[in-house]
């Protein structure tokens, strides 16, 4: 939802633009026309470093509709195949973009993958190519038929109309659905409404081109920040990372702690339930430090975690790192072990610290918790302990893995 900050402006812009671009300088028309093709080439040299296929196979499609568009259309051909192709674009651009939108992503390298992608988009192609000379004239005539009785503004005909809202119904869907969805994901279904708009325009000089730069450059846009997603937050709890942590000790202030938290006997719950059985606990375990009512909180890797308390004295932190301990030991867990669905217990346990004129670094202040997590440890666990606390309970025996 964030993203709307950036796409809504755009696409305003986009909008905004259709009717201005005849007003342009002659110059900056003639550059129009090569610039869809090359933001959507630097487009897919991006998303192939980055190992994406997804946006690879829609920036295809984008530079493929501008090039049939310019050739079956662009040059006010008035036979039969110009008659056929415009419906028939308006048609195919939002079946393609369905299709690029479900297949699940495999990464470039992914032959497999690439076949079936390369193999789909050879079949669009041939249905185009097939349909421009195979169509009975009764039939083009019906796929040609305007919505009629709505608005003389519309001229993307009745069937790539119908089509075009039932597949961004079934984007919205999906998309509602998708439990990890990428910033494409969203970005494609007003790429698509961008598009449907430039279609309905398409016979204007250089909307097709306009319209079709800004949506190469929304989805060159969405694969940087699904890329930077990718880097920052954790992919099994959907925390953020070790990077993001370090970035945030570079904006820290003088008053604040660092707790570190780690899962009690973790390995023994692994080696007794699997350890998909210990991912599933480890996400309940990060869902509830999510909750936390103060601070951010960081998956720092394997079991531990870190919450970062700004402006919290460690006294004032452990209220909350106290709440957050109790809501997991209390987490009622039901996982299927043997076919069976089974209750499961885990105790987690947190060492904090705060800085101080002996810690003055965060990575020191991050080593004291670690410290301090360690004390929680030998008092017993699913406890938290502060840096420098006198060990109260009897140290617990260490259970030999
Ligand atoms: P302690 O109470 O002393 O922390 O005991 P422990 O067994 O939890 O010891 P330790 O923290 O050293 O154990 C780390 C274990 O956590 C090792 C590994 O089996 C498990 N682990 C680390 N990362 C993951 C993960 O991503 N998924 C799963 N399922 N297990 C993980
Ligand atoms: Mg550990
Ligand atoms: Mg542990």
């Amino acid at each position: 939802m964030i993203h709307l900050i950036w796409q809504l402006p755009l696409m305003w812009f986009a909008y905004s633009q259709i009717t201005e671009i005849q007003h342009w300088p002659i110059a900056w028309q003639s550059l129009l026309m090569m610039a869809p093709y090359v933001i959507s080439a630097l487009g897919v040299f991006i998303a192939v470093w980055l190992n994406r296929a997804q946006p690879v196979m829609i920036l295809l499609t984008l530079m493929a509709l501008n090039a049939m568009l310019f050739y079956f259309l662009g040059q006010e051909r008035h036979d039969i195949s110009a008659q056929v192709a415009y419906p028939l674009l308006t048609i195919l651009l939002p079946l393609s973009f369905f299709v690029w939108l479900i297949i699940p992503e495999r990464g470039i390298q992914n032959k497999p993958y690439l076949f079936s992608a390369a193999s789909i988009f050879a079949m669009l192609g041939v249905t185009f190519f097939w349909a421009l000379e195979g169509l009975p004239i009764d039939l083009i005539k019906h796929l040609s038929m305007p919505v009629q009785n709505i608005s003389m503004a519309i001229k993307i005909p009745m069937i790539g109309m119908v089509i075009s809202l039932v597949i961004l119904l079934l984007m919205l869907t999906r998309n509602a659905m998708c439990q990890r969805l990428k910033v494409l994901d969203n970005t494609l279904i007003l790429v698509l409404i961008l598009l449907m708009i430039g279609l309905n325009d398409f016979q204007t000089y250089g909307v097709m081109a306009w319209v079709s730069s800004l949506s190469a450059l929304m989805i060159l846009l969405a694969i940087i920040f699904d890329a930077h997603h990718m880097a920052y937050v954790d992919e099994l709890t959907g925390l953020k990372g070790r990077r993001a942590l370090f970035e945030t000790f570079m904006g820290l202030g003088r008053k604040y702690s660092i707790a570190m938290m780690d899962i009690d006997h973790f390995k023994k719950f692994n080696d007794t339930y699997g350890h998909d059985i210990g991912d599933v606990v480890l996400r309940a375990v990060a869902d509830n430090l999510a909750m936390i009512e103060t601070g951010s909180v960081y998956r720092y890797g394997g079991e531990e975690f870190t919450v970062v308390l700004k402006g919290k004295t460690p006294e004032e932190a452990k209220p909350y790192l106290e709440q957050v301990r109790q809501a997991i030991e209390h987490m009622k867990l039901k996982v299927p072990v043997k076919n069976k669905m089974t209750e499961v217990k885990v105790t987690v346990s947190f060492g904090v610290a705060a800085r101080d004129d002996t810690h003055k670094k965060p990575t020191q202040v991050m080593k004291a918790a670690d410290e301090a997590l360690y004390q929680a440890k030998q008092a017993g666990r699913n406890c938290t302990f502060i840096s420098g606390e006198k060990t109260t309970k009897t140290p617990a025996k260490r259970i030999k893995q």
